[in-house]
């Protein structure tokens, strides 16, 4: 308890060594949403420098979000000259504004390089903390990070305008069910991480690990995943050593880590925190992704937050669990016992729908990146299919909406377990479903498509734009109505109809759905470049104006940082392959060659009668395997070649997609397959069997 929190300057911090009046000014503005008052920002500057200087810090830093999907940071020391020395100094100014010299960021030509100005600007919603590494402790300040046009460059910044857009149309619908209290509503998060733990020794030898954080070559192990004994097994000790430091440290950052355990493939773990409001929980969930790498390195491990590190055994996603509640505390998607009864539920739950249906494409974009290629649609993860799951509750409901209105909802009774003296426990009304991309998890909804890299302030952007959207279509209705239950009644109806297409509660991973969905017309993206031109169809582009979340400027340049982040991530593994093959692989295979051509010649010389076919017929295997690769490397350097002079971005994304990745895969079947024959002492790299089962 002492420790939850000690790094953070928080609400408590504040009431204690704010003026009342400051203090009373600043939580309106944390809790209400009200302007920040700006006259305040020299009081607060003066006590955040004293509160950390105490607990020893030397810098400060704004903390941003730029499109790379990390976060950026650059450190400034208190001090300032003074007559005899120098003075420990912090001001409003400082707290309010910083200028980063930005030209070296994505901006997706929203600023030429030649105009640096970038500016960032306190996020006082999200409190700032104290980051101690090493001996070093730095104030960070959680800042928005924008163009000298005003134009956003960060994840943080619409992030924030897509909560407002949210929480004004939200309200209104609850002022149509007679609300009065309620003045915002915020959309909540808890975001499940999931990350995998290699010996820092291997991944030191492994290239494609140090450069592309995922391995391009590497065959399976004789061993995968398919004992089922990793997933929820006792945790080892070197991991469990490990996890207790990333939780101390995070809940010193006033990060709620609550459940870790070990994930389905070997070597591979889960960390979720308590959920919070949105924009706390992006910048918590990228704090977790940041100490999660720094503490692994601290026990000689390394963490690897890719979607795919290793083919054979599962990716890494994330979910993001997502909810609204009021600040008359309500959660907007709790359903209560009755839920048919509830019709205020039942429209948030209408509007939810009609979103995720019409929207399905941007939601699909929400998660695609090169990474995340290897898994949506791979049987593992959600396929690359939008549905929604309610369960059977909640779905029969639906059914009956469509007929003509819910007049009931099945009860849910106590499971019998069997044993007279296991507690009966409640039963839930519905069982889970974990192939479905959009789960509806009891008083939540559950985005499993995430990947495990990414920043969850995307997904979140487009979640909160378009449930704006809907809410606000419902809302334009029936302020106008002069009958309120009845013209309520039509419309849950009238969408419950149109959009119940996008519920299904079978199993996604089936090929059945596969069928089933496209006769539902239902979208069905396969892979980055494809899926990225959602974000600038007339539809997109509509939703986020209207909401004041993007300007047409700012999407497109989303849109081609996108674009081009996918082009110089396969680019640096075509690369990388190219590498290993000829500097390791080769060499390798050639070496061992040279040895089984020895032991042929010097067994022959021996005796002309000794059977020396085992020798010979290796030697092809190599020789063959050996030449198919030296194929391979040509073929690959020749489709990266013409990949490269494409100049249109998007014509240059596909040729990656379609020409160099198909060659990265051919050339990696022949270094597996050498794998497999070479003598394991001539290998260079360390293997699958040696990565995933030392832990
Ligand atoms: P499970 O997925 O097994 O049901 P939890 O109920 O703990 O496990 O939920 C998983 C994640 O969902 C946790 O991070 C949790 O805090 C989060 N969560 C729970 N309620 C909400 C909510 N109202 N809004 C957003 N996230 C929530
Ligand atoms: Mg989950």
């Amino acid at each position: 308890m002492e420790m939850f929190g000690q790094n953070v300057y928080n609400l408590s911090v504040m009431r204690e060594r704010l003026p009342k009046n400051v203090f009373k000014n600043l939580k309106n503005t944390i809790e209400e949403g009200l302007p920040l008052d700006p006259s305040i920002a020299d009081v607060v500057a003066t006590s955040m420098k004293e509160w950390a200087i105490e607990r020893g810090a030397t810098h400060f830093t704004h903390w941003f979000q730029p499109m790379t999907g990390i976060t950026a940071e650059k450190h400034d020391s208190f001090i300032s000259p003074a007559d005899n020395g120098v003075l420990m100094e912090f001001s409003g100014k400082e707290l309010i504004k910083g200028e980063p010299d930005a030209s070296s960021f994505p901006s997706g030509g929203l600023r030429a390089t030649f105009e640096a100005r970038g500016y960032t600007a306190w996020d006082c919603t999200s409190p700032a903390f104290l980051r101690e590494e090493a001996d070093v402790i730095t104030l960070v300040i959680p800042t928005a990070f924008c163009s000298y046009t005003g134009e956003a460059l960060d994840k943080k910044t619409p992030l924030l305008r897509s909560m407002e857009a949210l929480s004004k149309q939200a309200v209104r619908i609850l002022r149509l069910f007679g609300n009065t209290e309620a003045t915002r509503v915020t959309s909540t998060v808890g975001a499940e991480q999931e990350y995998f733990l290699v010996d820092k020794s291997f991944y030191l030898e492994r290239p494609d690990l140090m450069l592309a954080g995922r391995t391009l070559f590497g065959a399976m192990s004789s061993k995968g995943q398919e004992l089922e004994d990793h997933y929820f097994g006792s945790i080892k000790e070197r991991v469990l050593s490990y996890m207790k430091e990333v939780n101390e440290e995070l809940w010193k950052l006033g990060v709620t880590a609550k459940t870790q355990h070990n994930e389905v493939a070997p070597g591979q773990f889960e960390i979720a925190p308590i959920f919070e409001n949105t924009n706390i929980a992006t910048d918590h969930n990228q704090m977790v992704m940041d100490v999660l790498k720094r503490v692994a390195l601290r026990h000689d491990l390394v963490c690897l937050l890719h979607e795919k590190p290793f083919a054979g055994v599962n990716g890494s996603g994330k979910h993001n669990n997502w909810s609204m509640s009021s600040n008359d505390g309500q959660n907007l998607l709790e359903p209560g016992h009755t839920p048919h009864e509830n019709a205020q539920f039942l429209t948030f739950l209408m509007a939810t729908i009609k979103a995720v249906d019409t929207y399905a494409g941007l939601l699909r974009c929400s998660c695609a990146n090169a990474g995340n290629d290897h898994r949506l649609g791979a049987n593992e993860a959600p396929p690359a299919i939008i549905s929604m799951f309610l369960g059977e509750q909640l779905a029969d409901i639906l059914d009956q909406i469509v007929a003509g209105g819910a007049k009931s909802s099945t009860k849910s009774g106590l499971m019998k377990i069997g044993v007279t003296t296991l507690p009966a426990l409640p039963k839930d009304t519905t069982d889970r479903n974990r192939t479905s991309p959009f789960a509806f998890t009891g008083n939540k909804f559950e985005f499993r498509m995430l990947g495990s890299s990414f920043s969850i302030s995307g997904p979140n952007i487009i979640i909160n734009t378009i449930i704006a959207e809907t809410l606000k279509q419902f809302a334009d209705k029936l302020e106008k109505s002069k009958n309120f239950d009845a013209d309520l009644q039509k419309l849950l109806q009238e969408t419950a109809k149109k959009h119940q297409r996008v519920v299904f509660n079978g199993n996604n991973y089936s090929d059945e759905w596969v069928k089933e969905a496209k006769k539902r017309g239902l979208p069905n993206i396969p892979n980055t470049p494809e899926a990225l031109k959602e974000l600038v169809s007339k539809e997109a582009v509509e939703v986020f104006v209207a909401h004041g979340v993007f300007n047409e400027k700012e999407l497109h340049a989303r849109y081609d940082i996108m674009v081009e982040q996918y082009v110089k991530a396969l680019n640096i593994e075509a690369l990388t392959m190219l590498d290993m093959a000829k500097q390791s692989i080769v060499p390798a295979a050639m070496e061992f060659a040279t040895e089984v051509a020895t032991s042929y010649n010097a067994v022959a010389a021996v005796s002309g009668k000794l059977d020396v076919s085992a020798q010979k017929e290796l030697l092809g295997e190599l020789c063959d395997k050996l030449a198919s690769m030296n194929g391979n490397v040509k073929a690959l350097e020749k489709a990266l070649d013409a990949a490269l002079k494409i100049e249109d971005v998007e014509k240059q994304a596909a040729s990656f997609r379609e020409k160099v990745f198909a060659k990265m895969l051919d050339l990696r079947a022949d270094g597996d397959a050498l794998e497999k024959i070479i003598a394991a002492k001539y290998w260079p790299l360390p293997t699958y069997r040696e990565m995933l089962f030392i832990l």
